[in-house]
C-alpha cells in the first residue's frame, strides 16, 4: 500500500512508526528544513504515552521526562484555589509526565527511522479521479500516485485547504499564549502551578532541566513584540507585578527569558475528516488549545487507531479502513476538544465578576472527579 503522510509533527511520525512496523514504508513530506525548538514542553498521561509502549518506546520517553506529582490553581490574588494529587493517577492508568516537544519528537523519529522522510518538502497539488489512486504533486518538482493520503500539517492545514477546500469550524479566545523556558533551581521539580487571574494567566510547569513559563493574556491589549525581548519584558513585568509579588518566581522567570515563543488561543475543528484517499489527522482534523494538555496526547492515539484499522486492509479497501477510523474515533476526539474549550472558557477570563464567579466554583469544584474524569478516559475504547 502506498501511503503519504503530509507533516512529520506529533502525527505524522507516530503514524509513520505504527505503519513501519506492518511492513509499509510510508513517504512523510515535512515542510521545515529541520526540526527546530518550538519553546514548549508536552504533558504527556497515557492517553497519548500508552502508544509509545507499542513502539518499543516508552522508558526512553519516561527518562526524558519529568514526573509531575502536584496541580496547583492559584487566583488572581495568590490565594490556593485547589491542589490536585496527580500520582493517584499513577498506580491505576500510569503517570503524567512533562517532556520537552523537542525531545518527543526526537524519540518518535528515531521510532520512525525507516521511513522516506523527505525535508523541505510539501504537496502543492492533489487529484482524485475516480476510485483509484490520489495523484499528488510535490513542492520539489515531483509527483507520486498513492493510495492513502494522510494530511498531518497540522491546525493551518494546506492539505485540508487542497483537498478539501471547505473552511473549519475556528474557535478564537482573543488571548495569546506566550511561551519560554527558564533555568529556575529553586522550584520544585514536580508540581505544575497556574495562576488564574483577571485579564490574565501565568503557568509554571517544570520539564527536565527547565521550566516551561507561559503568560496568557488578550491580543488585544497587547502593545509590544514577543520579538522584541528588550521591549516584552517589562511589559510581562508590568503585567504580571500582581501575581509576580506573590510568587517571586514568575517575575525571576521573566528576568531571565531570552526567547519568547506566542500562540494565538485558538483552534479548529473540521466538518469532514475524509474525502476521496485523503483523511485528514491530528491538529488538521482537529486541533486543540493547549488547556487540556491532550492534543498531543489525542493525536498520538488517534494515529495508532488509524495505523490499525489500515492493518486490516489492501490498498483497494482503504476508504473502509478510514470509514471505520472516523466512527471509532471522531466522538471522543471532538469530547476532548470540548473540554478543552470549557476549560479556555474558565482560564482565559477578563471580567472581575466572572473571575471571582470562577474562583468559586474551583475552590469547591471537587478535584477527585476531575482526577476520575482523566482515569475514566482511559478506559473509553479508542
Ligand atoms: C504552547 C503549547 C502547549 C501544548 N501543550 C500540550 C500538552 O501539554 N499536551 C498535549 O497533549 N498537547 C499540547 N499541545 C498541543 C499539541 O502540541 C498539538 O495538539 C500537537 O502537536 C498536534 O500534533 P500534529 O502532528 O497534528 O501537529 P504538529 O505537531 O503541529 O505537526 C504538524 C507538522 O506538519 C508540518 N507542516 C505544516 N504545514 C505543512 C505543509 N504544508 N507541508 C508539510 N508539512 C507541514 C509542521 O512543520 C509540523 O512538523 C500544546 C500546544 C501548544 C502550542
Amino acid at each position: 500500500m502506498d501511503i503519504l503522510v503530509v507533516g512529520a509533527g506529533i502525527a505524522g511520525l507516530t503514524l509513520a512508526a505504527k505503519l513501519l512496523q506492518q511492513g509499509r514504508k510510508p513517504v512523510v513530506v515535512e515542510r521545515a528544513e529541520a526540526f527546530t525548538d518550538r519553546g514548549y514542553a508536552i504533558v504527556l498521561y497515557p492517553l497519548g504515552s500508552s502508544v509509545l509502549h507499542g513502539l518499543d518506546k516508552y522508558n526512553e520517553a519516561m527518562a526524558s521526562a519529568q514526573v509531575g506529582r502536584t496541580y496547583e490553581v492559584i487566583d488572581g490574588k495568590g490565594s490556593l484555589l485547589q491542589d490536585v494529587d496527580l500520582s493517584m493517577l499513577g498506580g491505576e492508568i500510569g503517570p503524567m509526565v512533562l517532556v520537552t516537544r523537542t525531545r518527543l519528537i526526537e524519540i518518535l523519529h528515531d521510532a520512525a527511522r525507516g521511513a522516506d522522510i523527505r525535508f523541505n518538502t510539501t504537496v502543492t497539488e492533489i487529484g482524485q479521479a475516480g476510485e483509484g489512486k490520489a495523484q499528488v504533486g510535490f513542492s520539489d518538482g515531483t509527483s507520486g500516485s498513492f493510495d492513502l493520503v494522510v494530511a498531518c500539517d497540522g491546525l493551518h492545514s494546506h492539505t485540508r485547504k487542497l483537498a478539501f477546500g471547505s473552511e473549519p469550524e475556528v474557535f478564537d479566545t482573543g488571548w495569546d499564549l506566550w511561551v519560554w523556558w527558564a533555568e529556575l533551581p529553586e522550584w520544585q521539580q514536580d508540581k505544575y502551578v497556574e495562576s488564574w487571574g483577571n485579564g490574565r494567566f501565568f503557568g509554571l510547569y517544570p520539564a527536565p532541566g527547565h521550566v516551561m513559563c507561559a503568560a496568557g493574556m488578550r491580543r488585544d491589549h497587547l502593545n509590544v513584540s514577543p520579538t522584541d525581548i528588550e521591549r516584552a519584558k517589562p511589559f510581562l513585568k508590568d503585567l504580571f507585578a500582581g501575581m509576580a509579588e506573590k510568587n517571586g518566581t514568575i517575575g525571576r522567570s521573566i528576568d531571565v527569558a531570552t526567547k519568547l515563543y506566542a500562540w494565538p488561543m485558538s483552534d479548529v475543528r473540521a466538518q469532514k475528516w475524509i474525502n476521496g484517499r485523503v483523511c485528514l489527522l491530528g491538529d488538521a482534523a482537529v486541533g486543540f488549545l493547549p488547556t487540556a494538555g491532550a492534543g498531543a496526547n489525542t493525536a498520538m492515539r488517534c494515529a495508532a487507531s488509524l495505523a490499525d484499522e489500515l492493518s486490516r486492509v489492501d490498498g483497494r479497501l482503504v476508504p473502509l479502513a478510514l470509514e471505520v477510523f472516523e466512527k471509532r474515533c471522531r466522538h471522543i476526539v471532538e469530547k476532548n476538544q470540548n473540554d478543552s474549550r470549557t476549560l479556555a472558557k474558565m482560564i482565559f477570563v477578563d471580567n472581575a465578576i466572572i473571575a471571582w464567579g470562577r474562583d468559586e466554583i474551583i475552590k469547591h469544584y471537587p478535584m477527585a472527579k476531575f482526577v476520575k474524569d482523566i482515569i475514566n478516559s482511559m478506559k473509553q475504547p479508542f
